[in-house]
């Protein structure tokens, strides 16, 4: 079993005892089987188990599970020193969340009171949408380069990983990966997080070419809807900007992205530093390189948003023709697994040749016939995308919680057409 590295947080999700009332609910959100104790009985979370998902501690009815990691006083202590440049990097699904933290309607989009938030807070801005666009090309160029290999039968210089091709941006799905299904890593994308892509960016080019600062002088904060992010930032790999400094003659040592607030701490900065979120004036960042993207960088927070922009890079790549709209229908919507098929003519051959491809969310229930058919050899399809919770990163972990830990991803459901 994969052990934890020197470096990588741990036990980032806790039962607080006092508060357990040993009801049992949160055993029914948990994807691992991590949380032990009878019913009636105080529960634990096993750490060596459990995927940082957060999904108990959003479900459960008595607040019970707690997150561990709290940077707060340290972001507010970076904020405070004017030695150092901090980047908040802001993922999709916060600017749909933060404003039910201070009484809007849930789903209220707010990009640009979030952006004038960050701005009175003493942050740049760093959108996460901009290096989703960036995961997207390079989890599409390898999608293209493997379906060119192993469907058009063309030679390639460069080692692939093995069809069908897991989506790599869910640090849950990830850690879930490395703990219980080992087998399949050389089918997951090689591609990094949306996040840790941002951070490497933020600590080279923009640095140097943005706001003209060592990039040891800057403290990148990742604001997310997870608390599984908490985790993926420590992963010692994760220091691409301090490798490449220090090919140039750097000495220091330091990673990507150097702390995580979810949505919930998001918000409870803005409390701490008086910053009336309904009443700050609404900002646009029109000269930020950073803060632009495309509408495919936008959907990444929503089960099969991952899929949709990566199919979208290699349908125009492969047949020299755009997408149309209507022929990913069957990858919207709330179901648990949905499955479509993309025929394709590749402009250089003529041949012709069929994707199967499957999306999964809410991977307690609905991840395993997926990975048993991928481990049997016995897979129908050719990418797959997997987000650990339901509906995607907008019910992630760190978002706000109802009261009652019930979702409000239930009632949206039943609403629905395609569910
Ligand atoms: S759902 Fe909450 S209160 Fe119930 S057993 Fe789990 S942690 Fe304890
Ligand atoms: S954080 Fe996720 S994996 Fe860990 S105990 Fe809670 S539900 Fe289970
Ligand atoms: S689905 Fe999104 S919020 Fe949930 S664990 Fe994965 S990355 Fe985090």
């Amino acid at each position: 079993m994969r052990g934890i590295r020197e470096h990588e947080l741990n036990g980032i999700i806790e039962v607080n005892r006092k508060a357990c009332k040993g009801c049992d609910s949160c055993k029914t959100f948990c994807p691992t089987s991590a949380i032990t104790g009878k019913y009636g009985a105080t529960h634990q979370i096993n750490s060596e188990k459990c995927i940082f998902c957060g999904q108990c501690l959003v479900n459960c009815p008595f607040g019970a599970p707690r997150d561990t990691v709290d940077s707060l006083d340290n972001v507010i202590s970076r904020l405070n020193d004017n030695r150092a440049t901090v980047i908040a990097i802001i993922a999709p699904a916060v600017r749909v969340a933060i404003a039910e933290e201070f009484g809007l309607e849930p789903g209220t989009l707010v990009t640009e009171k979030l952006y004038g938030a960050l701005k009175q807070a003493g942050f740049k801005v760093f959108d996460n949408n901009f290096s989703a666009d960036q995961t997207i090309m390079e989890e599409g160029s390898e999608l293209i380069a493997k379906i060119r290999h192993y469907m058009l039968g063309e030679s390639s210089e460069h080692h692939l990983g093995a069809l069908p091709q897991f989506t790599s941006c869910c640090p849950a799905w990830i850690r879930n990966v490395e703990l219980n299904y080992p087998e399949l890593i050389p089918n997951l994308s090689s591609a990094k997080s949306p996040l840790m892509m941002a951070g490497a960016v933020a600590k080279t080019y923009g640095a140097s070419q943005i706001w003209a600062v060592q990039p040891e002088t800057l403290y990148v904060v990742g604001v997310m809807p997870c608390t599984a992010k908490k985790f993926e930032v420590s992963r010692p790999e994760f220091t691409s900007a301090a490798d490449y400094w220090q090919k140039q003659g750097g000495t220091e040592h330091y990673p990507d992205v150097d702390t995580v607030l979810t949505t919930r701490d998001l918000a409870r900065l803005f409390r701490k530093l008086n910053i009336d979120f309904n009443k700050v004036s609404e900002f646009t960042d029109n000269n930020n390189p950073f803060a632009q993207y495309s509408g495919a960088g936008t959907i990444f927070g929503n089960t099969g948003g991952v899929m949709e922009a990566a199919l979208r890079t290699a349908y125009f790549v492969i047949t020299g023709q755009e997408l149309a709209p209507l022929e990913l229908t069957p990858i919207r919507g709330l179901k648990g697994i949905k499955e479509a098929t993309l025929p394709l003519k590749d402009v250089k051959t003529g041949k012709d040749i069929t994707l199967n491809i499957a999306v999964v969310h809410g991977i307690k229930e609905n991840l395993k016939p997926i990975v048993d058919q991928v481990i049997a050899g016995k897979s129908p399809y050719h990418f797959i995308e997997v987000m650990n919770c339901p509906g995607g990163c907008i019910n992630g972990g760190g978002q706000p919680i109802n009261p009652m830990g019930t979702s409000w991803i239930d009632k949206y459901k039943a609403m629905l057409p395609w569910s």
